[in-house]
């Protein structure tokens, strides 16, 4: 039999720090170049040289490339999904360290040296040597490494089920590599006669709280959604205040019933998200001017774990619709105590709403035209340009200030579950007892993944009404972002993640497990495999 080249601890730790050396920080051109060399090192397995077009890269956004390799047996249908993101978050605070950022091995031997600058945490950890820090080590090369090499020995041994490969980029930012490689599995499916029976994620383990050393497997995925307004005040001279109503007086309204706000919070099945919090509130005038601000923008961001697009604005129009009263009313009060007459009240309109209004009164074309203007400029993000096509709208209708419009900025993260499925209950079962009986490592089930993954654009599940209010509301929506909602709907699998222990993703000490990394996880994902293949009979087969 063809000998394995990622088939020992040492070979995956070998694996796990080339592709940490290929810098893929989202946004830059290592990101671009990575899947092609991931392509390289596959096309070494005689697999792959005998089954070429089963190894395809595919186009993404911004010169951006998701590969795909498929595993195909030929007798089988079912299809596991193996997901992996290849980009990384960057990596300034590792400061004079930064060259040894994608060196593990030599990063984990200088920080010997650093000691006094690491936490007691990774100080003890460091110390255990059971470690390897890097930026990427372990969100989520790790995840592309025993995906690797699970792969490979899945062709060698030819196992009885197939695996299709999927790693992407900008999972980090915006998952522009997921939401196109949606489609593509489903063009995969029909050429390849697949029948999905799994999306498997290996995301590492987050923590669910500080200090926090348990090990656990996600059945689901938290969403994440942004409900953000822009506050359309009428301006006036500082001199006199009352005949006008700054954007920022709006909008404190506003955030300070949106900040922590408990009807945003989901509690299911025993799990809580955390509380919204807003992430940016700013003006958007351009310099200084004794004009007062009268144009103000706010993002919000908001978990989910069973709530929709729609019924998010929902609830968030009604704290806008009470923030606004409640603005209105103190406005009102003052104006009669320094007897000024007030300019108006303060309206809430969603997006929708306002695009409706502007609609009626220009003509599409013009519309079309205001969100042309804004999509040129490239120095804006996808947040920016939603605010500022709202507000090129509002300046050509201000009959309708002063005014609260709500809008969706980009990214939305539909949250996903399948802890009720069959499968997925077996598979946690087997790991949790093969973890006990084989390592001693109690295993415990999460439902929804903290660290927000690509699984939000799997296995969607709604009856088509929750995501139009999300479409309507997202000013950029169709040009610089969309979610292909309708391919997601036909990808009806169950999602799971298993990935290995690491700690402070994101942080300076970034690191890895190593034995639960290069030996624990890879070999209970392969058993599970294995345990679906052999089992396959006995699960009604779903025909989609
Ligand atoms: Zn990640």
């Amino acid at each position: 039999m063809e000998q394995l080249r990622w088939g020992t601890p040492e070979a995956l730790r070998g694996l796990l720090c080339e592709l940490v050396s290929w810098h893929s920080m989202t946004l830059t051109e290592g990101e671009r170049e990575f899947p092609g060399k991931v392509e390289t090192k596959l096309k070494e397995l005689q697999y792959f040289r005998d089954n070429p077009s089963n190894l395809k890269l595919n186009e993404a956004d911004l010169g951006r490339r998701f590969l795909t390799a498929l595993y195909r047996h030929k007798d089988v249908k079912d299809t596991i999904v193996l997901i992996s993101h290849f980009d990384t978050v960057n990596t300034e605070e590792y400061g004079d360290l930064e060259p040894y950022a994608y060196q593990p091995e030599a990063l984990t031997k200088l920080l010997f040296d650093r000691m006094d600058e690491l936490t007691r945490d990774a100080q003890v950890d460091l110390l255990s040597s059971q470690y390897l820090f890097g930026r990427g080590t372990m969100d989520m090369k790790m995840g592309l490494a025993m995906h690797m090499g699970l792969l490979e020995k899945a062709a060698v041994e030819k196992w009885p089920i197939n695996l299709l490969l999927l790693t992407v980029p900008d999972e980090e930012v915006n998952s522009s590599g997921m939401r196109a490689a949606v489609t593509k599995l489903l063009d995969l499916k029909e050429e390849h006669q697949l029948d999905y029976k799994l999306f498997l994620n290996g995301e590492p383990v987050f923590t669910q709280e500080p200090g926090d050393r348990s090990y656990y497997v996600y059945s689901g995925s938290i969403g994440k959604i942004m409900p953000s307004a822009l506050f359309y005040g009428k301006e006036t001279h500082v001199g006199e205040p009352l005949s006008g109503i700054t954007a920022p007086y709006i909008a404190s309204f506003l955030t300070q019933r949106m900040e922590w706000n408990m009807n945003l919070q989901e509690n299911v099945m025993g799990e809580t998200t955390p509380l919204p919090v807003t992430l940016q509130q700013k003006d958007l005038r351009l310099e200084y001017s004794v004009q007062t601000p009268y144009r103000s923008a706010a993002l919000y961001n908001v978990f989910l774990m069973k709530r929709t697009a729609e019924e998010i604005m929902e609830i968030f129009e009604k704290i806008a619709q009470d923030a606004a009263r409640a603005c209105n009313q103190s406005y009102k009060d003052v104006c009669l105590k320094q007897s000024a007459t007030p300019i108006g009240e303060v309206r809430v309109l969603r997006f929708e709403d306002l695009q409706r209004h502007a609609i009626r009164k220009f003509g599409l074309d013009l519309v079309e035209k205001v969100k042309v203007e804004v999509q040129a400029n490239s120095n804006w993000d996808d947040r920016e340009k939603s605010l500022r096509i709202a507000d090129s709208l509002m300046i050509e209708c201000q009959e309708l200030a002063p005014a609260i419009v709500l809008i969706y900025a980009p990214p939305y993260y539909p949250a996903v579950n399948s802890s009720h499925e069959d499968l997925v209950k077996k598979c946690v079962q087997y790991v949790q007892e093969e973890g006990l009986k084989k390592f001693a490592l109690p295993i415990k089930q999460v439902h929804y993944f903290n660290g927000i993954s690509d699984l939000s654009y799997l296995n969607y599940q709604d009856n088509g009404k929750g995501w139009t209010a999300f479409k309507a509301n997202t000013p950029v929506w169709g040009s610089s972002y969309t979610i292909p909602f309708d391919a997601m709907v036909k990808l009806q699998a169950p999602v799971l993640n298993v990935g290995p222990f690491g700690k402070d993703a994101h942080k300076r000490t970034e690191r890895l497990h190593m034995k639960n990394a290069f030996e624990e996880v890879p070999f209970l994902v392969e058993g599970m495999i294995k345990m679906i293949a052999a089992s396959r009979s006995q699960i009604p087969s779903n025909s989609n």
